[in-house]
């Protein structure tokens, strides 16, 4: 098997796995020595997203979409991601870029 990032070759090895900044635990997978690159077998794949389930923050990471009021432009948040964060509405949060391609919303 090869690195899909530098087409090295893969070794078998164990894969720590996070997601949303949430430890999942090490799953079986392929390391590249090279690049670093890793990935999972397609089992440990879902025993990842098991545990994901399982803490409550499978799908939170998802495409929304920019509309407009007025002269600004705003963030649709959706109701699970608001549960997961405990965000109500008229609550304060900081907005901040992350370079040019990430917005980073900061609960407070
Ligand atoms: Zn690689």
């Amino acid at each position: 098997m090869l690195c899909p990032m530098c087409n090295s070759k893969l070794k078998k090895g164990k894969v720590k796995e996070e997601y949303l900044g949430h430890e999942l635990g090490e799953f079986e997978g392929f390391i590249c020595k090279k690049c670093g690159e890793t990935l999972l077998t397609e089992e440990s794949a879902k025993m990842a997203q098991q545990k994901t389930k399982e803490r409550g923050i499978f799908g939170l990471a998802e495409k929304t979409k920019i509309s407009r009021n007025g002269n600004s432009l705003m963030v649709r948040i959706k109701k699970q991601m608001a549960e997961y964060l405990g965000l109500t509405e008229g609550e304060e949060v900081i907005i901040r870029p992350e370079g040019k391609k990430k917005l980073v919303v900061e609960v407070i």
